[in-house]
């Protein structure tokens, strides 16, 4: 990609009211753009970026056995009225033609039960689940995190459904150890820990997936040897480790990044929901809802990988690997850097060449920094001069010369 060409620039300032270093971050280095107070549009770097942190989930949804689908963000009223749900503080509720009831889902058991439910008919059928990745709109009080807290975000949700309680414990164990493996693919896999959390109506426990980082707004007792954590909400309840009993848990802030539940028969009841055993007789389906935000995640990668200078993506999620930068006045360095740059994207990098010829080497520096991209390739008349570039990975501090022999 030319940065001369790329919708979306980097920027100086930022909106007084955002806080964050996430939105700064993001703001400034061309990722987002703020709509209003919780709602972002993503720029072509930043949807590079979510569309990483989404194919990962998706490969290991679909690696435990998920079908992907689309359900749809507008929903008649009547399915929450079906559960009790209609009354949840954070639902937006819009009115369509004769005034008939809509709400933008917050989460998908009133759509995804009925329709699971539509295509399932004997215990044969099950254990089945599906997911999508999709918008999801909340009335949040406060959204005053950037992406971290959004009132219109992305989410991976997967349900599953099962003929009984041990199917969909097996399940569980297993959805878990996928959300391990994202968040280890993610570059978070060391900080991020497994919370026991209150599951409200639907179960005792719930489980959180918890970045441990000073802006995260939970409160996580923390084992160090199992590296396990109990939320805040259920410590009066739970005072030791769950795992060995450890008294001695260290208390750290958290930034909730995927959430998992037993939701038993909760929906299932709620929409009469029943198969066939094998004697003919109907069981009532067990189920479970997981979740991840990837624009959260998104927001958590920025608190967490950052200096004073910008972000410094994991490369798995970066938007592009290289960020080659031509340097100087001449034409004929220009040319060379777009050689360069070609013959590296016909190798299948992933480059963001900064082309531009009105801008100075401490403005194309700086911007780097701040994109983040993990590998800084320089072109100027001095590296030419030598038949190189000069590398510095975005990460440390040195650069070294690599011919341009050498460099595909
Ligand atoms: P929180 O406790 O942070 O409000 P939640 O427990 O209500 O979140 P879930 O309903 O479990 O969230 O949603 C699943 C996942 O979706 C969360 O783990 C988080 O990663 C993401 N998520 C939830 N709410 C938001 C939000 N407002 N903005 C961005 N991501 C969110
Ligand atoms: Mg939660």
């Amino acid at each position: 990609m030319y940065y001369s060409k790329l919708f979306g620039k980097t920027s100086k300032t930022v909106s007084a009211d955002e806080e964050s270093v996430n939105a700064q971050f993001l703001i400034r280095g061309g990722f987002v753009s703020k709509q209003m107070a919780g709602v972002y549009n993503y720029l072509p770097l930043g949807l590079r970026v979510l569309t990483k942190i989404q194919n990962i989930v998706r490969e290991e949804m679909t690696a435990i056995g998920g079908s992907e689908i689309l359900m749809p963000s507008l929903t008649q009223e009547e399915s929450y009225k079906t559960t009790g749900r209609d009354t949840m503080d954070v639902l937006f509720h819009t009115e369509g033609p004769g005034g008939a009831k809509y709400v933008l889902n917050p989460t998908h058991e009133e759509v995804v039960t009925p329709l699971v439910q539509k295509y399932t008919f004997s215990y044969q059928d099950l254990p089945l689940s599906v997911f999508q990745i999709q918008n999801k709109y909340r009335n949040e009080p406060r959204a005053k995190s950037g992406i971290l807290r959004g009132r219109e975000f992305n989410m991976k949700d997967l349900y599953s459904f099962h003929a009984n309680e041990e199917s969909l414990n097996e399940f569980y164990e297993v959805a878990k150890k996928a959300y391990h493996k994202v968040y280890t693919r993610l570059g978070l896999g060391d900080i991020t820990v497994l919370t026991y959390a209150s599951g409200g109506a639907f179960s005792r426990y719930s489980h959180e997936f918890q970045t441990l980082n000073e802006v995260g707004e939970d409160t996580v007792y923390f084992c160090e040897e199992c590296r396990v954590g109990i939320n805040k909400e259920i410590i009066a309840d739970q005072n030791s480790c769950p795992e060995c009993g450890n008294m001695d848990l260290v208390q750290k802030n958290g930034i909730e990044v995927g959430n998992i539940f037993k939701l038993g028969q909760k929906f299932s009841s709620a929409f009469g929901f029943k198969v066939l055993d094998a004697e003919g007789k109907e069981l009532p389906v067990e189920m479970g809802c997981y979740g991840i935000g990837p624009s959260r995640v998104m927001g958590t990668l920025v608190e967490v990988f950052h200096d004073e200078k910008g972000i410094i993506w994991p490369e798995a999620v970066a938007p592009f690997k290289y960020h080659l930068l031509a340097l100087g006045r001449e034409d004929e360095t220009f040319a060379e850097a777009e050689k360069i740059y070609k013959n590296l994207v016909a190798s299948g990098a992933e480059v963001l060449f900064d082309d531009r010829r009105d801008v100075t080497a401490g403005v194309k520096f700086a911007d780097a920094d701040l994109i983040g991209l993990p590998v800084r390739l320089i072109v100027s008349k001095k590296t030419l001069d030598q038949q190189s570039v000069e590398m510095k990975k975005r990460n440390e501090a040195e650069s070294k010369l690599v011919p341009i022999a050498d460099l595909v």
